[in-house]
């Protein structure tokens, strides 16, 4: 075990250089400069053991993932990340914990250029609260209320990988080659997921509302249409599954649920139909998918629709993923 003041040194040297910071780790409180004509995105989450994470979660993915599910936020606004603060509660100083949980939030700020600038270290039961702060030209923010009838919805990249992935832990059948490579890729989507910063930022001035997905697809598109006073209506036979999905759950009655069960840092956002070429270039650019998967309507709510038509339910929870 360390002190408390020599962890704190530690943390301090992960802290890289950067213009911005005038004051760093070390005062009472950091001093931050921004680029002129631009505002403040600020987000603060916590991840709390057992709940946000299992117990036997390796650290350095809970200190990565703690990083990208603040970064993930300042994506769906379109800021571009600056600034993190990190408050951390253990119950003990255990390095053999701590050094690899330090590691896994480095590597996670270096991907997104984050520079740590300050926090708080407490002792009690085991969690990790990070703010991230990111700067975005002013009056660009994307937000959940532009929403209006008429606009597509789109969603990045695939759904449904991490759902699937802690869904069947502890339940994986036996798996040939492929199934071994599609397990390790949906386990690498829970474990260590990629915030969409770039395409945040490219979408200012064409969406017309923008949310991360972390919560379940249809929960926050259910908070666009209410902040946006319309409706929503997808077409789950759009939605966009990879291919490690499809290898491990072989039927697309199956499949399709895993979409609705969150976790995914994936951006859902919404745009007027003649932004669809500006879209697709977009998405070739990125190199990433962008599906159009419904439509924003009158009215309110999120609705699913198979593709005859034909009213599904919005499956509830990962529980009931369970093959
Ligand atoms: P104070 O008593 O003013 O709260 P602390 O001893 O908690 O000061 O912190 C000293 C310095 O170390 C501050 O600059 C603070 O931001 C930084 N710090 C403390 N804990 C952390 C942490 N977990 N991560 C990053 N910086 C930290
Ligand atoms: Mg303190």
């Amino acid at each position: 075990m360390i002190a408390e003041f020599k962890l704190i040194e530690r943390i301090a040297a992960l802290q890289g250089a950067d213009d911005g910071v005038r004051i760093g780790i070390g005062d009472d409180a950091a001093v931050l400069a921004i680029t002129p004509g631009h505002e403040l995105a600020v987000t603060t989450d916590t991840l709390v053991a057992g709940v946000h994470f299992p117990l036997d979660a390796a650290p350095a993915d809970i200190g990565y993932k703690a990083v990208a599910v603040n970064v993930s936020d300042l994506a769906a606004m379109g800021a571009t990340p600056r600034f993190a603060t990190l408050a951390l509660t253990l119950p003990s100083i255990d390095m053999g914990f701590v050094e690899p949980l330090l590691r896994g939030i480095a590597e996670a700020m270096k991907r997104d250029s984050l520079t740590l600038v300050g926090g708080d270290t407490t002792r009690g039961p085991f969690s990790i609260t990070i703010t991230a702060m990111g700067e975005v030209a002013q009056g660009t923010a994307l937000t959940r209320s532009g929403a209006h009838a008429g606009d597509s919805v789109y969603v990045s990249g695939t759904l449904g990988d991490a759902a699937a992935a802690l869904a069947m832990r502890g339940h994986w059948p036996a798996l040939d080659e492929a199934g071994k490579l599609a397990k390790s890729r949906l386990e690498q989507r829970l474990a260590k997921p990629h915030p969409r910063v770039a395409l945040g930022h490219a979408l200012r001035g064409v969406a017309s509302a923008c949310i991360d997905i972390s919560d379940g697809l249809a929960q926050d598109l259910a908070h666009v249409a209410r902040l946006s006073e319309a409706a929503i209506v997808v077409d789950v036979s759009l939605l966009p599954l990879s291919r490690a999905l499809q290898t491990v759950v072989a039927d697309r009655e199956q499949q399709w649920p895993f979409a609705f069960g969150g976790d995914d840092y994936e951006l859902a956002f919404c745009a007027p139909p003649q932004s669809a070429a500006v879209i697709e270039r977009l998405a070739t650019e990125l190199k990433l998918p962008l599906t159009c998967i419904g439509t924003v309507g009158p009215g309110q709510g999120v609705h699913l629709l198979d593709h005859d038509g034909r009213v599904r339910d919005v499956p509830r929870g990962y529980e009931h993923f369970r093959t």
